[in-house]
């Protein structure tokens, strides 16, 4: 979670009129036809955290307010909108579990619009689809900024499970606050008002002050609503496996086309892209775009077009026997599809050392990104190899680390 910056361009709060736009009448003409016009009584609830498919709303007349929950259980108001504007973030592409709530904050004269029509809506309108995708986009990157409608993960930063489950939080683009057990005074107070022993750390406290002690990459993307609910007798056209940049290449693609789309990942989109500061040489993106943004783009895009995400899925095997082929997946189930697109990348290899495993995200990691350079602070660092990763890894720890070696097994 980073502080949002005044100067920064790309900060939510820098661009208000576009993470929150005003439309015109026009345009809201063209809304209310894919929906319906309804009054709302002050107060009411229109959606809430852990709500899957919830409905696009656009206000004509009244307010909407946005909110979560404070630690004693009362509303937290962080946004209104007013009219001309309207409710959403990315997870409306989606079928993942909605992060905050929504009510009335007056009587209000709003359209609904339900999932489908939403889909239709912003295909077939394209230049209103633009401007809610970018205020999306914005929206959940103020929500990454300030923690808000996130969860809050309690243990040692240095610890190999925090690093594990941060890694995944931030991968996936999910709101948190980080309390450090190791220097962090309001995170021990927190770990005893919970009664909870250090050793169960990490533990990641829900809204609802349900505590996960130390849970599985897998369990805490079931709990936080990443992934959708597979239906086992349901039979895909597609089913892609691996979300790194060919996986979401081809979901963009498939979907795009009309292709009943499933896309199985293991960890979160972005793959090894996901992990770059700055990926240069990707058409389309002259002055470069970090791995990161270049993954929640392409995910977004793909949803948008219908593409259905399955995150923390691992395929173990494939049963080609018959047709349509069945996936089995780490947890059990098993999905079917018409074709199989394998684009599962690449997997680390790794050092011959003593004790290589006990370090393994507690000291030797396999990325360099903002959470590995401020784990490393002020420390001395070795980068293993000399390709364009090392280099890039190297110039990008040296804002903050003591020292930077480089290990090249080659001469070049
Ligand atoms: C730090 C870094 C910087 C880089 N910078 C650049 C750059 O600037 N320019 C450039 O051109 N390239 C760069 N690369 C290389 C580029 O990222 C890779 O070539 C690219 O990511 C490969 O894409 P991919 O989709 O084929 O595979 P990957 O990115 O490896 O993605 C594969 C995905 O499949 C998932 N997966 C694997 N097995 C399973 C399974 N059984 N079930 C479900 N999911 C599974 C994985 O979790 C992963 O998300 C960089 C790589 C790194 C590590």
């Amino acid at each position: 979670m980073s502080k949002p910056s005044e100067n920064d361009p790309s900060s939510p709060l820098n661009r208000r009129e576009q993470t929150f736009p005003r439309l015109d009448t026009e345009m809201a003409g063209r809304i209310a036809a894919y929906g319906q016009e309804e009054h709302v009584p002050h107060g009411t609830i229109l959606f809430q955290r852990g709500q899957r498919r919830v409905d696009y709303f656009f206000i004509l007349d009244g307010c909407i307010e946005i909110y979560d929950h404070a630690e004693d259980g009362s509303p937290r108001i962080f946004n209104v909108h007013g009219p001309s504007q309207f409710t959403g973030e990315v997870d409306l592409f989606s079928e993942r579990q909605a992060m905050v709530n929504g009510r009335t904050g007056a009587d209000t004269h709003l359209v609904r619009i339900d999932p489908a029509g939403f889909r239709k809506m912003v295909s077939a309108e394209p230049d209103i689809g633009e401007i809610i995708m970018r205020a999306f986009i914005l929206r959940r990157v103020g929500l990454i900024q300030t923690g808000q409608g996130g969860v809050t993960l309690a243990g040692s930063a240095h610890a190999a499970d925090t690093v594990r489950l941060r890694s995944f939080l931030i991968r996936n683009g999910y709101p948190y606050r980080l309390l450090d057990t190791d220097v962090d005074d309001d995170a021990r107070h927190l770990i005893d008002g919970f009664g909870l022993d250090p050793s169960e750390c990490p533990v990641v406290i829900l809204p609802d002050r349900r505590v996960l002690r130390c849970p599985s990459t897998g369990a805490l993307a079931d709990e936080l609503g990443i992934t959708i609910e597979l239906d086992g007798t349901h039979v895909y056209d597609v089913a892609v496996i691996g979300a790194g940049p060919a996986g979401l290449a081809a979901a963009v693609y498939a979907a795009s086309e009309g292709l009943d789309t499933l896309v199985l990942e293991a960890l979160a989109p972005g793959g090894q892209a996901g992990t770059s500061s700055k990926i240069e040489n990707y058409l389309g993106f002259p002055t470069g775009i970090s791995g990161q943004a270049l993954a929640g783009r392409a995910q977004v895009q793909a949803m948008k077009f219908g593409a259905h995400m399955a995150i923390a899925r691992s395929v173990e095997r494939m049963d080609c026997s018959s047709h349509p082929y069945r996936l089995h997946l780490d947890d059990d189930s098993v999905v079917s599809a018409r074709s199989v697109v394998i684009a599962t990348g690449a997997r680390y290899r790794k050092l011959v050392q003593v004790d290589y495993e006990r370090f393994e995200g507690q000291g030797i990691h396999y990325a360099a990104t903002a959470m590995e350079a401020t784990l490393c602070a002020g420390e001395e660092v070795v980068v293993v190899g000399g390709g364009n990763s090392a280099g890039q890894a190297a110039v990008f720890l040296a804002r903050t680390v003591a020292h930077v070696h480089i290990l090249v097994r080659g001469d070049g």
